[in-house]
């Protein structure tokens, strides 16, 4: 008898209240796994956020499933949510706004700030982001905040801030000393081998998902240093097997070609940007399996914003006419060479919530309208280490699905126009 009440107590206080929820969506078109062909009239049965079985045909609510509630997309096409493997969630470029403003924001301005760019971020189809950026507990909190379900938003994958050289592309730039060391002492910051392991443990003990390092110069730093190699081949390979070493895979922002390949030969698992990848690059990209996330409506954005914005510093402003123009060739040398592209778009540089742009530009480089959505899918999925959870419709993954009225293996801009989006289950717009 006592095991009886024990057993029913258990039962009574340990099944969540949703543990039967269930939900059928019917799909007029599907594209379950990108890169294959889609399916007609499918039906995807979804309980407590995973998916538990996709099938042919419209299958109603009866049986097992009797009190399922029933999603009708029977006019869309049905997809895997979508991931971005480059944002900085908590932060976007504004050409009109004063450029000293940061120095007269509280934390706490930043914080209510990033709410709308998580928000336009789920809106526009992307229930995953990998945020390769940003102050590490304002990026923590919004985290966390999101996956409490207080803010709406894609699941997050972080970096928090970078490791970079110091003067390197991840440090302060441009301001008298007093006030750069008037902010929080960046453990990013690493000059050296030893310092360099020890900026990655800090960087873990903040509780970083991913390591994200700074190869070379960048073009959005306000100094005057170039876009070539900033970690040298010993500290990059001290970060690496530190970062690996701690179950951590490494993203590295690059853009000439002699950082690219000092980082690939130290064993990164993406490059960043890639902008001056060459034939040398490609090699190395695939014999060590490494993948490229090109980034490649960061240059579109800047160059744009160049058109408009007379405030941006000397500086920035030559790096930007030097790297944006040559982007597009080495996207088309590392398509043709075969090279596995994981979709990113630095948003954040660009507006939130036009994150779907880069699709467009990717196919105008001549990348084909199925393999662009397996990019963002599929292959972001394997870079994270999330193939288990994430990238496909199957059972046993997350329900995290969007869906569009248009063909966008079509018109792949179909893919802006965003007309549902469920995130574990939960529909966040319909
Ligand atoms: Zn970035």
């Amino acid at each position: 008898m006592k095991k009886l009440i024990l057993l029913l107590f258990i039962c009574v206080f340990t099944l969540p209240s949703y543990a039967q929820q269930t939900t059928i969506l019917h799909a007029g078109t599907l594209l379950a796994v990108p890169g294959t062909e889609p399916s007609k009239e499918q039906s995807i049965v979804i309980r407590n956020g995973k998916i538990v079985e996709v099938r042919s045909g419209y299958i109603a609510a009866t049986g097992s499933n009797s009190n399922a509630t029933i999603i009708d997309l029977k006019d869309s096409f049905v997809m895997p949510g979508f991931i971005d493997m480059h944002t900085h969630i908590t932060g976007e470029r504004d050409p009109a706004a004063n450029p000293h403003e940061w120095t007269t924001l509280y934390d706490e301005d930043a914080a209510y700030r990033a709410i709308p760019f998580a928000e336009a971020t789920l809106d526009a189809g992307f229930t995953t982001v990998r945020n390769l950026g940003g102050d590490h507990k304002l990026v923590t909190a919004l985290k966390r905040a999101i996956a409490e379900g207080n803010v709406k938003g894609p699941r997050i994958i972080a970096s928090l801030g970078a490791i970079s050289a110091t003067g390197g592309h991840g440090d302060w730039h441009g301001y008298r000393p007093e006030i750069m060391n008037a902010f929080e002492q960046n453990v990013g910051i690493c000059d050296g081998t030893d310092d360099c392991r020890r900026a990655v443990r800090a960087r873990i003990k903040q509780g970083a998902d991913v390591i994200k390092i700074t190869a070379t110069g960048g073009v959005l730093s306000n100094t005057a240093a170039g876009v070539a190699q900033q970690l040298t081949d010993e500290e990059l390979e001290s970060i690496v097997e530190t970062a690996h070493s701690l179950g951590r895979k490494v993203a590295a922002h690059a853009h000439e070609a002699d950082g690219i390949n000092a980082a690939l030969r130290a064993g990164v698992n993406s490059i960043e940007h890639g902008s001056y990848l060459d034939d040398e690059s490609v090699r190395l990209f695939n014999e060590n399996d490494a993948y490229l996330v090109p980034t490649l409506l960061a240059g579109v954005s800047v160059s744009e914003e160049l058109e408009v914005n007379n405030q941006i510093p000397p500086a920035i402003a030559e790096k930007i006419r030097q790297v944006a123009p040559v982007v597009e060739e080495s996207f088309k040398r590392a398509l043709k060479g075969g090279v596995k592209i994981a979709f990113g778009t630095d948003s954040g540089v660009s507006k939130h919530g036009t994150n779907a742009r880069e699709f467009e530009i990717m196919v105008e480089y001549g990348m084909d309208e199925n393999e662009a959505i397996r990019s963002a899918t599929i292959v972001a999925a394997e870079l994270l280490g999330m193939e288990d959870s994430l990238g496909t419709i199957s059972s046993g993954k997350w329900a995290d699905i969007v869906a569009v009225k248009e063909n966008p293996l079509q018109n792949i801009s179909a893919l802006t126009n965003i007309s549902f989006v469920m995130k574990e289950g939960a529909v966040f717009k319909k």
